[in-house]
């Protein structure tokens, strides 16, 4: 063991350099700290933290409108402590990034859509088929969007047409316990109602208003909970909407795009005219960007919907800078988390496998049980005998002394109904995760009460 060194030197090398205090350090730093809960201040890894009571956890499953294996097209996830979760924009691929997140799909049961440039809801077909499968049984997919200036092109309408795109898929899983998995409750509000209230559930509030994105039917959101607010912009060019309706959020989230419309059309292959047209007639600009971003006067500023790309980046920080000096950071590429709470708020990469297994579906256990609702057709009713009778006999495959008891026919007439002490305890321990965060807040809220 060696000598300690002196209480001044240890003080001297401990505390030198260092704040504590003394001086305020970095520009852009107020606020900006871990907070409590969260298991490594340097990388969010799915499965390994819950969001704290208090908190809201922003994660980035999508952030550009050019999809490519490291940027999905948009979508936006925002978590509250008390177990709820709430989607903005499902653009294609996204759905990707929320398995490897760590979610089952039939958590994922309300979609908010901020216009319907298919960027913004290419996942939704899948979400609407696969989570009905997985276990959207006893809940209809909620789909929240704008109306258009015409009923034809409104949220409602879109999702119609899908139904009816997906009419053979539809009718082919309906030999699974679908349940209601197969309705869609959709809520298409008036575009134009600026500061409507979309969404007022369980002390949360989600409110909309016009975005001009070329079209009629583009809209912005803004969530508030608990104190706590974030706004996503979707598409649109910078308005005094935008000004007035996200006022105050504590997370300020803009599309962007830079003004390099000379290179970029030399590396992304756009030609410049379409570029600055879109841009023009589409889009945020950076510096309209940052100058929102000084009226807005967020906690924290983020720009997603762009190219994460080196000689893009360092352009957008400098022209978001030129009216915005406040704490920064790109919601991109795919897997940014933002933890927010009243007093802190800090922003992490989060490490998305490439490779995934879903999560068990996520059931509620307050009636102590299980209900697998009977499938509402069978292979005998949706195909012809023929085909089905050339299947081999599996005594043909199957090796000597291997006999698996096959479940060809769904072996319950009734719904099947299983109490949750009689389910294998890791089978019911995986499905019931999220209904156990809900527990715990509900406990939460009541050791508060018992405080006061
Ligand atoms: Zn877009
Ligand atoms: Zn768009």
């Amino acid at each position: 063991m060696s000598e300690s060194s002196s209480p001044d030197q240890i003080r001297a090398a401990l505390t030198g350099g260092v704040p504590m205090g003394r001086w305020r350090e970095g520009l852009m730093f107020d606020g900006i700290n871990p907070t409590p809960g969260i298991a490594s201040a340097s990388n969010w890894f799915p499965r390994t933290e819950e969001v704290q009571p208090d908190e809201m956890r922003i994660i980035f499953m999508g952030t550009a409108p050019f999809i490519r294996p490291g940027q999905m097209n948009t979508s936006i996830l925002v978590q509250l402590g008390n177990g709820e979760n709430f989607i903005f924009d499902f653009g294609e691929g996204a759905v990707a990034n929320y398995i490897a997140a760590g979610f089952a799909l039939n958590e994922l049961d309300k979609v908010f859509i901020t216009h319907l440039h298919v960027d913004h809801f290419g996942s939704l077909p899948y979400l609407y088929m696969f989570g009905g499968w997985a276990g959207r049984w006893h809940k209809k997919l909620r789909v929240f969007g704008p109306s258009g200036r015409d009923p034809e092109y409104g949220t409602a309408a879109m999702v119609d047409g899908m139904q009816r795109m997906l009419g053979w898929h539809r009718d082919a899983f309906s030999v699974f316990p679908v349940g209601q998995g197969h309705d869609i409750e959709v809520n298409e509000f008036d575009f134009r109602d600026n500061g409507g209230v979309v969404y007022d559930e369980n002390g949360v509030r989600v409110i909309h208003w016009q975005r001009s994105h070329a079209k009629d039917g583009a809209s912005g959101y803004r969530l508030d909970w608990n104190g706590l607010s974030v706004v996503w912009t979707g598409d649109g060019r910078p308005s005094r909407l935008d000004e007035q309706y996200a006022a105050g959020a504590d997370v300020y989230i803009t599309e962007t795009q830079t003004e390099l419309v000379a290179i970029s059309s030399g590396v992304q292959g756009v030609p410049p005219f379409l570029g600055r047209y879109t841009i023009d007639t589409h889009h945020t600009p950076g510096y309209a960007a940052g100058y929102l971003a000084s009226k807005v006067q967020p906690r924290l500023f983020m720009t997603t919907h762009m190219p994460f790309d080196p000689y893009v980046n360092e352009e957008t920080v400098a022209e978001i800078r030129h009216h915005w000096k406040g704490p920064f950071h790109f919601g991109a590429p795919d897997g940014i988390v933002v933890n927010v709470n009243a007093d802190d708020i800090w922003v992490r990469e989060g490490i998305l496998p490439d490779y995934p297994n879903s999560r068990a579906p996520q059931f509620d256990f307050d009636d102590g049980q299980l209900v697998v609702p009977h499938p509402p057709t069978s292979r005998e009713e949706i195909q012809e005998p023929f085909v089905r009778e050339q299947e081999i006999d599996p005594a043909e495959y199957y090796p000597e002394g291997y006999h698996p008891e096959l479940l060809r026919r769904w072996p319950v007439d009734g719904d099947l109904v299983i109490p949750a002490d009689q389910m294998p305890p890791a089978m019911f321990a995986g499905m019931s995760q999220s209904w156990q965060h809900r527990r715990a807040y509900e406990q939460h809220l009541a050791d508060l009460a018992a405080d006061e």
